[in-house]
């Protein structure tokens, strides 16, 4: 039983059950609820407009939410070198998302990025980069 007692010391923790999408949109969902109690006129704020109903915003909010949660656990696990923070450069952005333009987070920073504040209405994206 020696071998079998040093096989399981050197066997690796159980991997954590993989997140789905549904995990991502749940979380998702709590981060966007508190932060439309934090600002009950949040659709009036958002810097895209028409065509969606607030009900519309709420659900496109909390895909982005998702996505966006979803992308940075990805990077983790896959074979990129890291992701950059870039914004869609208009006069629209926000003073707090601009000053992240092209800042990119290595795999070893991305709690780092997750722990960054995004906000609704945010419009940003993170892309794959090289060192
Ligand atoms: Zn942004």
């Amino acid at each position: 039983m020696k071998w079998l007692r040093d096989r399981l010391k050197k066997a690796p923790p159980p991997a954590a059950a993989p997140l789905t999408m549904a995990d991502f949109l749940a979380q998702a969902g709590g981060e966007i609820a508190r932060e439309m109690a934090q600002d009950p006129d949040w659709f009036r704020h958002l810097p895209y407009q028409g065509g969606m109903s607030q009900d519309q915003a709420r659900d496109f909010e909390i895909e982005k939410r998702a996505m966006w949660r979803r992308v940075i656990h990805d990077a983790g696990r896959g074979e990129i070198w890291g992701l950059m923070w870039t914004t869609r450069g208009d006069a629209k952005v926000c003073p707090t998302c601009r000053e992240q333009e092209g800042r990119r987070f290595a795999k070893d920073q991305l709690d780092q990025l997750a722990a960054q504040p995004v906000h609704l209405g945010c419009r940003c994206e993170l892309v794959p980069v090289r060192p």
